[in-house]
């Protein structure tokens, strides 16, 4: 059997030849892949020369180039369009990948060139990219255990391939329980429903081959649910479902996963000296310590949950008024916080959104992109890995820069939330290696003949998902474990906030905000309309991501507790969390912290970026063009070109000059002077 995922992809653009793979494929080309691997790094290490970056560095850059791709075809599959078949296979190839991965670096062979290397780093004749890769790869093998004794090394290894089976798990078990739950609605629930969502709930009848309306757990249901319906219990009903996602009395049941997952990563930060995981995960981050991580979180805190008691002694009102003589529940609060935005504002979310046409704003985020960076985007059609997602060639100066991805519709076999990823990174030193990257989102598709629409929230999510896409695309570095994305948690949000500044930018919505049925622009009273209330709820918004971060921070930065949603509760109780209100994601759905390692003690990282963001943009603002090209030029000459190969702090102090305070941000967030 010939394997296409083995084989070289010899087209045009070295795409993944979809239309030749087939889930059989993978399991061979995983094992042939990490076989050829483990050979190119014995090369490495049997090599009898004396270490240099050339022999050793080098072609470790080198070393997993087939795995990487096996790897990014699988993933980008599992994450966009899961089955059975691919779920069994990943169960069985986390945790290979990452038995691979420590026998890798634990290798002493080869940890003692890199070793070498970085001890003689400042004697030779490196670029400012190797010596920085030469540390990072430094870092990479003693945080993986590399100076470990035998036995520990045995220990972490074991760790390492559990920690990768659980993350998997926590996926699978998430996905399956959002699946399992619907509720179907007669005519008379949808009373006081806009069309849009009366459309998406047919729509999402229909895709599970029912007639009439049904409600799933779908963010981009479920929130303007509770934002308009008027039936408090059917709110109730669905707010309870949603919020227990992973904590049913069922086989998802994500408890036991989380909890084994916390005791392990703590165990696995002892083993390398740590006192507890969120020091080890947040050393080699920009905000280095959980004392850091907390001063910030708890500034943004104290007047985020004073502006948020304030909306709720208001919504309170407004539940009293309705004749309700009971306490604002969690399941309350959007419906009176949308009744209110409509009273002070006299703006309402039906309004809005016919303005907001998804394939508008896609032009609406190219066009941004040729003004800031000269980039061009043609639609091409190419068999790509869902036969819903669309491709753009994009060109700058009529050279080829990269392929762009956009996979934005829900369906029931792809994972929620949205994301940023590749199936192939830039670099330079071993040939010129252009990128292919995807952006994944979950919105509603429209009814056949209708344009998509999109919340003001989901145009952001749109905008924060390009902007990481453009991080991507505009790399411009040599080396792979540096391209585009592979930088600091906490700051590889910069790029993606950033961008979602120019959806508020009042000549991009002039352009791009058309009325799906009067095809005419959004007026400037809406526009403003539109940016004073952005603000409004604020104090919700706020606090519900807080809270979470709050908790991801605690649960890291202690010892492993025997019962997290026990100690969930008790931390939202210490830092007084507004009953109305309940953490954005808890821990049985909190798929950021426990789906895998990335954002595990880091979901801090959005705010953290959002500081650089606020200020960021103000480079701008200060130009009075939201388009300078200067000012463009520099954010791609110190950052987005960049990717890894730089320091973030350098980066962005070669940028803005320094290093912002969290002020930008309260200004940002309209959370100033609340008392
Ligand atoms: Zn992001």
């Amino acid at each position: 059997m010939t394997n296409p995922l083995i084989e070289k992809w010899d087209n045009e653009f070295e795409i993944p030849p979809f239309h030749k793979i087939k889930d059989v494929h993978f399991e061979e080309a995983f094992a042939l892949a990490i076989e050829e691997a483990r050979k190119n790094y014995a090369n490495i290490y049997l090599n009898k020369n004396p270490p240099n970056f050339q022999n050793t560095i080098e072609q470790i850059e080198k070393a997993e180039e087939l795995l990487d791709k096996v790897c990014r075809v699988f993933f980008n599959l599992t994450g966009t369009d899961s089955n059975i078949e691919r779920q069994n296979i990943q169960l069985k190839i986390a945790p290979q990948l990452a038995q691979f991965s420590s026998e890798v670096l634990m290798n002493s062979r080869l940890w003692l060139r890199v070793k070498e290397i970085f001890n003689n780093r400042d004697d030779l004749d490196l670029s400012d990219e190797q010596h920085r890769i030469v540390y990072l790869y430094q870092q990479m093998f003693v945080r993986a255990g590399a100076e470990l004794s035998q036995s520990k090394k045995r220990r972490y290894k074991t760790i390492m391939s559990e920690l990768a089976i659980l993350g998997t798990k926590f996926s699978q078990n998430l996905l399956a329980d959002e699946n399992s739950w619907q509720m179907e609605l007669t005519i008379k629930d949808l009373d006081g429903l806009p069309n849009f969502l009366k459309d998406a709930l047919a729509i999402a009848s229909q895709a599970k081959s029912n007639h009439g309306y049904i409600l799933t757990l779908n963010r981009a249901l479920v929130v303007p649910f509770l934002q308009f319906s008027p039936n408090r219990h059917l709110r109730q009903k669905a707010y309870q479902a949603w919020a227990s996602r992973g904590n049913n009395n069922n086989s998802n049941n994500n408890l036991e996963v989380i909890t084994k997952i916390l005791r392990l990563r703590e165990e696995r930060a002892k083993l390398l000296g740590y006192k507890s995981f969120s020091d080890f995960k947040l050393e080699n981050q920009m905000a280095k310590s959980p004392e850091n991580v907390e001063s910030l979180l708890m500034s943004v805190w104290k007047p985020a949950v004073l502006k948020a008691k304030k909306d709720n002694h208001q919504l309170q009102n407004l539940l009293v008024e309705d004749g309700i003589n009971d306490t604002l529940q969690p399941w309350d609060w959007r419906y009176y916080a949308e009744k209110r935005r409509a009273n002070d504002y006299d703006i309402n979310e039906v309004e809005i959104k016919s303005h907001f046409q998804l394939h508008k704003l896609i032009e609406a985020i190219f066009y941004c992109a040729k003004r800031l960076f000269n980039l061009d985007f043609e639609e091409i059609s190419l068999k790509l890995h869902h036969e819903k997602a669309k491709c753009w060639k994009v060109t700058q100066n009529g050279e080829y820069l990269a392929l762009f991805l956009g996979d934005y519709f829900t369906r029931d076999t792809k994972r929620s939330g949205a994301w940023c990823s590749s199936f192939k990174s830039q670099s330079k030193f071993n040939g010129n290696k252009r990128p292919i990257v995807l952006n994944v989102c979950n919105f509603d598709p429209p009814k056949e003949g209708n344009p998509c629409l999109l919340s003001f929230d989901e145009a952001s999510t749109l905008f924060h998902e390009f902007g990481h896409a453009l991080h991507v695309i505009l790399s411009n570095v040599t080396y792979p474990s540096v391209s585009g994305t592979s930088v600091a948690r906490d700051f590889v949000e910069l790029p993606s906030q950033l961008f979602e500044h120019w959806l508020e930018v009042p000549e991009i919505l002039e352009k791009f905000a058309i009325n799906y049925e009067t095809q005419k622009p959004i007026s400037k009273k809406l526009i403003k309309k539109l940016l004073d209330s952005k603000n409004i709820d604020q104090g919700f918004s706020t606090v519900e991501y807080l809270a979470s971060a709050i908790v991801d921070l605690n649960f890291h930065n202690a010892s492993s507790p025997k019962d997290p949603l026990k100690l969930q509760k008790e931390i939202l109780k210490g830092i007084d969390m507004p009953l109305a209100i309940e953490m954005r994601h808890s821990a049985t759905q909190f798929a950021h912290i426990f789906a895998g390692d990335g954002y595990s003690s880091g979901y801090y990282s959005y705010m953290w970026s959002e500081v650089m963001d606020a200020d960021a943009f103000k480079a701008f603002e200060e130009t009075n063009n939201p388009f300078d090209r200067n000012v463009a030029e520099s954010l791609l000459n110190c950052i987005l070109s960049k990717g890894g190969s730089v320091a973030p702090e350098e980066a962005y102090i070669n940028f803005r000059g320094k290093l912002p305070d969290v002020n930008a941000l309260l200004q940002q967030r309209n959370l100033v002077d609340i008392n």
